[in-house]
């Protein structure tokens, strides 16, 4: 599903993010990208949403060869991944209903469709009822599942996350990482930059070490996650 062969990032002031660099994940498959800040982890997760181009090698994404996307087809791309944020970057003027809408509207669907599968993912992070309100009026864990929401409202078969859980309690992280954990179950292909030890803790998952660019560790063998 997501192949990495020999990447290197380098952005234009010449500092090198990626060195060489090869993974693979498998369809359906979850992990952690672990490593300490400036490690590379977001680096390779703008590879995947391809808000960066590889300077050197192949991402290979759900079949298609991330570097040779041409711009126009770059939105058609994305909609393929789901994208979480820290910070989930909500507009604040606009209800949550808008919120989760936008990548549909700008995707051409249909008002009455838009309604059906808003309302649906919605339901999947547990605001079901929660349309009106506007993105301040929600708890910090609220407003990132709304952030999910978003994410996931176009069905896309992979859904990436950096730090997702960096700004929330123990208890809330535990929640949010259960939703990745469902989406996953249902087949969707996640994976999770983080460096919350907690979390790391609390979910067996395969987990992708980067160091200075590099992937030093990586447990081998695919691996679903366990049941709790
Ligand atoms: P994190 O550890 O949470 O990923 P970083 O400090 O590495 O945070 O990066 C935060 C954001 O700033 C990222 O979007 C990253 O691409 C960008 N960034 C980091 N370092 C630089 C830099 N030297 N110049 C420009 N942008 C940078
Ligand atoms: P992490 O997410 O693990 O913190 P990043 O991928 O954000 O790591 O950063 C890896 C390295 O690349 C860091 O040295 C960071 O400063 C640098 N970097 C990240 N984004 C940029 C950018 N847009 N321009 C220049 N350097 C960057």
């Amino acid at each position: 599903m997501i192949r990495f062969d020999h990447v290197f990032k380098r952005y234009p002031n010449g500092r090198e993010a990626l060195s060489d660099l090869s993974l693979e994940l498998a369809s359906g498959e979850i992990a952690f990208l672990t490593g300490h800040s400036g490690a590379g982890k977001s680096s390779l997760l703008k590879l995947i949403a391809l808000i960066e181009r590889p300077s050197r090698g192949q991402v290979i994404v759900n079949g298609q060869n991330v570097g040779s996307v041409p711009r126009s087809k770059i939105p058609a791309y994305r909609r393929q991944i789901g994208v979480v944020f820290q910070d989930h970057k909500l507009l604040h003027d606009r209800t949550i209903f808008d919120n989760i809408a936008l990548p549909l509207i700008i995707a051409g669907i249909g008002t009455k469709e838009i309604g059906k599968r808003v309302r649906a993912a919605l339901d999947q992070v547990g605001l079901l009822g929660r349309e009106q309100s506007r993105p301040l009026e929600l708890s910090t864990g609220e407003q990132q599942r709304v952030g999910i929401a978003r994410a996931v409202v176009s069905k896309p078969p992979i859904l990436i996350a950096d730090e997702p859980t960096g700004n929330l309690d123990p208890d809330l992280s535990l929640e949010v990482m259960n939703i990745f954990r469902r989406f996953n179950e249902v087949g969707v292909t996640v994976l999770i930059a983080s460096h919350d030890l907690y979390l790391l803790e609390q979910f067996p998952v395969r987990r992708i070490r980067l160091e200075g660019g590099k992937i030093v560790d990586s447990d081998e063998a695919p691996q679903k996650l366990l049941d709790p």
